[in-house]
Parts: structure tokens; C-alpha cells; sequence
């Protein structure tokens, strides 16, 4: 089988889908792989340390292809050059882009968009929502500490005592865990709080305080449901009264196919303490703050509030190691012996086919 490993073209998109550890790997379950220049280079991976593990480089064309690897979607131009029996492997995202879905649809195509594959305890190891989301809070905390006029860990000095900041986390899924430990590691007093309350136990083993705000909504398959009017109102009547005592909130709630859920509202934030810093790492669908400006960082009313998009690219080279393991383990389902064969009754692949 022939693998092409796509050189990204979205605008600040560093990763890449396959590092040289899993390009050996892919060699020896058969594959030829090719790279295409520079694939590599913005996450630390020069070309030549691909060719030294046997890739080859190639550019343009892609009909000899039978399978092709990427982090993002390539563009449509490009998705019409892949041959029609190929298969593709990445977050393609099919329905972001009517035109895009249209370009992957090809009869004999297989198509797996990696955001697809199901949270089973099999597939943690193909898992890059998970690997991303985790690259995604620890930087996601770093920027809040960077922002924000105020040390997170308390000081001692012969110039007084610093008391530490004061940091909210919101939603308590991988991404929220991760910038739990992280702001913890700086030193900050850190609070989270999620619907699902299996994340108790999670917070506080970080060393964290769980902020109970009397509103539970497990959903399937271990994520949250969207909360009625009701829970809503409560929610937000608590943590309205909560917030005026944070410096810091790092913002991560989700819930899947579904825009992000709105809950640091214009009036909440009007309460807050200038100087407060939000970092709403939920900005990539709509933000979790009201006044959040997805790639923009503004300021109102003295509170600044953040709203980066693809931080896992700013941890490129451990973000691609884990996004290239995570393809490789997904590739390793159909790929034996050189032969691309599916097997329909796994329903890892199963499910994560698309169209
Ligand atoms: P996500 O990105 O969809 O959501 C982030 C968090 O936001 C979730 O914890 C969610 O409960 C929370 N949230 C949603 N609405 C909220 C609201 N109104 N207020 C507060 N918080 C809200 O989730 P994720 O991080 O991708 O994963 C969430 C769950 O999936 C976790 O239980 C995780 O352990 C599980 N998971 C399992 C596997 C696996 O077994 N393979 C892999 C990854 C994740």
C-alpha cells in the first residue's frame, strides 16, 4: 500500500499526521509512505529524518495513493485529486464544508474522520480528540497565566505576601483536567466544575476543589447532554455570585455536535474583578463566554478574554507524536502485510467510516 503523508495547508495548522518513529512502523507493517516535503517541518520533523527511516518525498499528484494521512482536511482541489478506491485518515470534518463532503464521496472510497471514532476503552489509543484536548488545556492554561497581571503561586518576599490566584476551570473533560493540573503546578488555588459528577473525584484527585453548583446531566457515552432552561438558570445564579472571587477562568465545556454551550453570560462578567482573565478554549464552536471573539483576544470592562483557536498546534511536536501514534493504532486495524483489508465487524471501523 502507498501512503501519502499530507503536508497541512490550514493557515497556523504545525501538526503533522505521521512523525518518523510511526513512519518506520508503517514500513514495517508493509506500507511505502512518501511525505511530502516539509510535511514535517513546522512540528520539528525535517524531511530528511523521514527519509532516514525509508520514506521517500513526493509533491503533487495523489492518484497513486491508496492511503492518506493528515491532520485537518486537505483542501477540496486536492481532495478531488485522491484516487477513488483511496482511503483517508484524519479530522476531515465531512460536514463542516457541503463541498468538502461532496469531494470525499466516492463509491469505492473509504473515509474515516478520526472526530468519529467511538470513546470505547479500545480505542484510547486511536483516540486524537483526546491526545489534542489534552495539548489543548495545558496550553490553554499557560496563556491564562501569561495574560493575567498576577502571579498564580503565592509568594513569600521581603515585599509582602502574594496570595495565589484564584482559577476557575469549567467543564472537567480531558482538555479541563489537564489545565486543572497544570494551573495546580503553578501554584494557583484551582477550582473546576463539570455536569457529569463522575469529574468529583477527578478534580479533587488533581488536587483541586470540585465547585458544586447543584446541576447534574450525564449524557451517553460518558458526555455530557445539553441542560434544560431550568438547569441552566441555576447554574449560571451560582456561579454569577462565585465569579466575583476568581482572578482566572479557563473555559472547556463541550458537548458533542453541538455548538458550545453559552455559560459565562455579558452580566456575569460585568461582575468580575478587573484584571480577571478568561481563556475560553471552547472558542473553536462559539466560546462559553458570552463575549468571547473566536481568535481574538479583547478586553471589557477591565476583564480580558481570550479566545484561541487550534492550541494543540502551539504543542506541535508532542501533539503530532501523539496524533501520529494515535493514526498508526487506527491504521493498524486495516493495514497487514502491506494489504489494506476492513473488517466491518470491528466497530471501531465501523463506526468511524463515514458517507
Ligand atoms: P468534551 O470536549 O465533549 O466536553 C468537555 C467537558 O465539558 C465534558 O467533561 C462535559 O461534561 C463538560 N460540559 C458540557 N456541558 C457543560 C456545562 N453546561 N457545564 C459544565 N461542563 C459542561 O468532552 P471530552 O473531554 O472529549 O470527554 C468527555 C468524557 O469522555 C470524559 O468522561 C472522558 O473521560 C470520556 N472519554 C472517554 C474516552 C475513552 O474511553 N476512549 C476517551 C476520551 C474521553
Amino acid at each position: 500500500v502507498q501512503v501519502r503523508v499530507l503536508k497541512e495547508h490550514a493557515e497556523g495548522e504545525r501538526r503533522v499526521a505521521a512523525t518518523p518513529e510511526t513512519v518506520k512502523k508503517l514500513i514495517a507493517l508493509g506500507a511505502q509512505v512518501a511525505i511530502e516535503p516539509g510535511a514535517g517541518s513546522a512540528a520539528g520533523f525535517p524531511d530528511d529524518s523521514y527519509l532516514q527511516v525509508g520514506a521517500t518525498l513526493a509533491e503533487g499528484a495523489l492518484a497513486d495513493a491508496a492511503l492518506v494521512l493528515c491532520v485537518q482536511a486537505p483542501e477540496v482541489s486536492r481532495i478531488r485529486q485522491i484516487a477513488g478506491g483511496a482511503t483517508l485518515v484524519g479530522l476531515l470534518q465531512p460536514e463542516a464544508d457541503p463541498l468538502r463532503a461532496e469531494a470525499l464521496r466516492a463509491p469505492e472510497r473509504q473515509v474515516f474522520p478520526l472526530e468519529r471514532l467511538p470513546r470505547t476503552t479500545r480505542a484510547q489509543a486511536m483516540d486524537v480528540l483526546s491526545s489534542q484536548a489534552g495539548m489543548a488545556g495545558y496550553k490553554a492554561a499557560l496563556i491564562a497565566a501569561e495574560l493575567a497581571p498576577r502571579f498564580f503561586p503565592m509568594l513569600t518576599t521581603a515585599a509582602g505576601t502574594i496570595r495565589p490566584s484564584k482559577v476557575l476551570v469549567v467543564g472537567a473533560g480531558v482538555a479541563g483536567l489537564q489545565a486543572i493540573a497544570t494551573a495546580r503546578r503553578l501554584g494557583a488555588q484551582v477550582e473546576g466544575f463539570d455536569v457529569r459528577p463522575e469529574t468529583r473525584e477527578q478534580i479533587e484527585s488533581l488536587g483541586a476543589k470540585f465547585l458544586d453548583l447543584g446541576v447534574s446531566a450525564a449524557g451517553e457515552g460518558g458526555y455530557a447532554r445539553a441542560l434544560t432552561d431550568e438547569e441552566r438558570a441555576e447554574q449560571q445564579r451560582r456561579l454569577a455570585d462565585h465569579l466575583r472571587g476568581v482572578d482566572v477562568v479557563v473555559c472547556t465545556a463541550a458537548v458533542p455536535g453541538r455548538p458550545a454551550p453559552k455559560i459565562l453570560t455579558d452580566v456575569m462578567v460585568a461582575g468580575m474583578k478587573p484584571g480577571s482573565v478568561i481563556v475560553d478554549l471552547a472558542a473553536e464552536t462559539g466560546g462559553n463566554c458570552a463575549l468571547t471573539r473566536p481568535g481574538e483576544t479583547v478586553v471589557e470592562g477591565g476583564v480580558t478574554i481570550a479566545g484561541p483557536l487550534n492550541l494543540a498546534s502551539m504543542g506541535a511536536v508532542h501533539a503530532s507524536e501523539m496524533f501520529a501514534r494515535n493514526v498508526l493504532n487506527f491504521v493498524s486495524l486495516f493495514v497487514r502485510e502491506g494489504q489494506v483489508t476492513f473488517d466491518w465487524e470491528d466497530e471501531l471501523l465501523a463506526k468511524t467510516r463515514w458517507g
